[in-house]
């Protein structure tokens, strides 16, 4: 049985127009983009026009697209380069709610000596533009924001970021990989130097990504090797995958507006029902400005791992807030970083929606979640429950 899939923030299926698209550079035209020949020579064509479709999907131009094996690779090259083509420059600006492929490389900047400055958000996950301005220095090599957050799909200014950046003359980064495909993106109005994506967030497959480099704007390449990708990353290239993602960046354009739409309307009844059937839930993250696909939600009283389990039985993909090390719940870094209690955030769940996300399937979560939470809230622990009322504010 097909799962009820509410987690498409941690990847997406492939679309069927997508595996179509790429499924003729693995079965036929499998020769090598660089090579000299006919054979080769169409791949470097079909390559051409991927990286046309995903320019448009953020306003840009072809030549500034670079494909990279994902989000994480693209994230921690453009650390890696604004450090490498500005040695006097040792600051980094970011923000504490970051995902991990800028927060655990901006850890090892620092075991080297680089200053890292972690920009608070206040309860609702908001960032204050006045602590960035008041963070940029003289040697501050790269602000790098991300434009929608992953775990509570609250959204940053991007634009007004940029604009900070570019009036201090500081390079600016945003790691866009959740905001792809959900939101609008123009690098025109909101002009970035680099921004992240990553083709898995997109209905195209895992393990690709691309970066987005501003024209005239320097870079040192992070994987040195042949002179693929202008130069700009070694390594022959994801043929099928970029492919894919090309296809999937020009659906993505095209249904943007029609998507967001229905799934904000799910989104918002799923989010509406549970606060309104379960005592005891909060959501965490401002309503507004948000992603259209994207609730988290804190369930007094219970931990988020026992709902997850009960919702397996059941067949719904889901994702908790908390991450899972050495068998301790660690509260989310993100819940963490709003104020959220340690156990209030232990008990939050992440759903997302996606664009094959149905009516039939948010009716299924809603018909099962009220049993699963008063069975859990049942079987609590005292101590767990002490302070819980059926009043709390939703
Ligand atoms: N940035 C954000 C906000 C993400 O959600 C993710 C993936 O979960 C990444 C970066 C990393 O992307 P990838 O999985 O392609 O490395």
């Amino acid at each position: 049985m097909r799962p009820i899939y509410l987690d498409n923030n941690a990847t997406t299926p492939v679309a069927p127009e997508v595996l179509e698209a790429m499924l003729p550079f693995l079965r036929d035209n499998w020769g090598n983009p660089s090579s000299a020949y006919a054979f080769g020579h169409s791949i470097g064509m079909a390559l051409d026009t991927a990286r046309a479709r995903t320019a448009d999907l953020i306003n840009a131009e072809p030549r500034e697209i670079v494909f990279t094996g994902c989000g994480t690779e693209s994230i921690n090259s453009v650390l890696h380069s604004a450090l490498a083509t500005q040695p006097g420059k040792k600051h980094v600006i970011t923000t504490a709610v970051e995902h991990s492929a800028t927060l655990k490389y901006c850890a090892f900047l620092e075991r080297q000596g680089v200053d890292i400055t972690y920009l608070p958000v206040d309860g609702s996950g908001r960032l204050e533009l006045d602590q960035l301005r008041a963070a940029i220095r003289a040697e501050t090599a790269l602000v790098s924001v991300m434009w929608a957050n992953n775990e509570t799909g609250v959204l940053f200014p991007i634009a007004e970021v940029a604009e900070i950046c570019r009036a201090k003359g500081v390079p600016c980064h945003t790691d866009a990989v959740q905001a792809a495909g959900k939101v609008p993106l123009d690098v025109r109005l909101a002009p970035v130097d680099y921004l992240s994506l990553s083709a898995h967030k997109l209905y195209a497959p895992k393990g690709v990504g691309a970066l987005y480099i501003r024209r005239g704007v320097k870079y040192q390449p992070y994987l040195i090797g042949g002179s693929q990708e202008r130069g700009r990353r070694g390594g022959t290239e994801n043929v099928a995958g970029i492919v894919a993602f090309g296809q999937a960046a020009e659906v993505a354009r095209a249904k943007l507006e029609s998507d967001s739409a229905r799934i904000r309307a799910l989104r918002d009844k799923l989010e509406q029902q549970i606060l309104s059937a379960i005592p005891g839930v909060r959501r965490n993250g401002a309503a507004e400005p948000r992603l259209p696909n994207t609730a988290n939600l804190s369930f007094e009283g219970v931990e988020a791992e026992g709902i997850l389990l009960m919702l397996d039985q059941e067949g719904i993909c889901a994702s908790s807030g908390s991450a899972c090390t050495t068998g301790s719940l660690e509260p989310s870094h993100v819940l963490r970083a709003m104020g959220v209690p340690g156990d209030r955030a232990r008990g939050s769940l992440r759903f997302s929606l996606g664009r094959f996300s149905s009516a039939e399937e948010v009716d299924r979560l809603l018909q099962v979640l009220p049993g699963i939470i008063a069975k859990l809230r049942q079987y609590a622990p005292l101590p767990e429950r002490a302070g819980f009322s059926a009043t709390a504010a939703r």
